[in-house]
């Protein structure tokens, strides 16, 4: 009789080889599906870098979870010492009304970040290579930085193997259904008693694009009417910080367990209205 894994990661690029990664630390049989062979430069995480905000100009409801995303991959370059996250530090500049700024400054003034805000002819002093205007300001966060994303997956990737989750690369998903989840691909179907959907962008023909929701912000939800099916979607551009913590709480998902973050923002059914 075929295997049946606990759980089966459906797309392994930025979210999906993390899910897979915890998944293995947790010791849960895991199958890792892909197209391709992740990292590669058709994913929307093909490139090197990507930034690592923390006081968040898209919402202050993203803070906790990116909190726990930094010391998410503090643990993992602390464990695996792959140097994947740099503390650059993070300039923001924008004109003085700029809703994106006043985030920042409220997910800052909220969580207790520690930020720098600079008026502009400040900033033009401490940074003369920026030409800026005077109705613009600059905010400074110094616990910011980048994140190597490529180096990211292939460590998740190489880790999971070695934690013991299954591959199946070079494989494309052509189906999903429920009971026991069957996931019919090229290779055959392959069996789970979960599953979870990361295969971002459908738009395989442009390299590093990336998918996005009506209103721009995540959707983390079950498939509905599917309770051991999740899936992840419209990170739209500023998703892949949040790799780490999204695999670690797509698997407490997947186990049911109490979660340590309010999904309820990110809910398909926001749209419903
Ligand atoms: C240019 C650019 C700059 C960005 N800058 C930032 C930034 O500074 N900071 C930040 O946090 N985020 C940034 N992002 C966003 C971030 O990169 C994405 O949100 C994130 O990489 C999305 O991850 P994903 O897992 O959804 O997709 P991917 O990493 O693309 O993974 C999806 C995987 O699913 C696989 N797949 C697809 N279909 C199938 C199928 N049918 N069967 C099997 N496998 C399949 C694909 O091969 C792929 O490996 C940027 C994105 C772009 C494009």
């Amino acid at each position: 009789m075929a295997e049946i894994y606990d759980l089966i990661v459906i797309g392994t690029g930025s979210f999906g080889s993390s899910t897979g990664y915890y998944a293995a630390k947790r010791g849960i049989s895991v199958l890792e599906i892909d197209s391709a062979t992740p990292p590669h430069t058709n994913g929307s995480h093909h490139g090197e870098t990507r930034m690592i905000r923390h006081a968040y100009g898209e919402g202050s409801s993203y803070v906790p979870l990116v909190l726990r995303a930094q010391e998410l991959w503090n643990e993992l370059k602390r464990d695996t010492q792959v140097d994947i996250f740099h503390q650059t530090g993070v300039l923001n500049i924008a004109p003085k009304q700029s809703s994106f700024l006043n985030n920042i400054i409220t997910s800052a003034e909220k969580y207790e970040l520690p930020i720098e805000v600079y008026d502009a002819s400040e900033a033009r002093k401490k940074w003369p290579q920026f030409t800026m205007p005077d109705q613009f300001r600059a905010v400074l966060e110094k616990n910011s930085g980048y994140l190597k994303s490529e180096l990211a997956i292939d460590t998740y990737v190489k880790e999971a193997k070695r934690l013991g989750a299954h591959e199946q690369f070079n494989t494309q998903v052509i189906s999903v259904d429920n009971g026991f989840v069957h996931v019919t691909t090229n290779a055959g179907t392959f069996i789970g008693k979960s599953a979870v959907i990361t295969v971002g962008n459908l738009d395989h023909g442009v390299a590093c694009s990336y998918d996005l929701s009506p209103d721009e912000h995540v959707i983390i939800d079950d498939l509905p009417g599917k309770k051991n099916i999740q899936f992840v979607s419209g990170l739209s551009g500023h998703g892949f910080k949040f790799a780490s913590v999204l695999g670690e709480t797509l698997v407490a998902k997947a186990l049911n367990e109490t979660l340590d973050f309010d999904l309820s923002p990110f809910l398909l059914s926001r749209f419903n209205s």
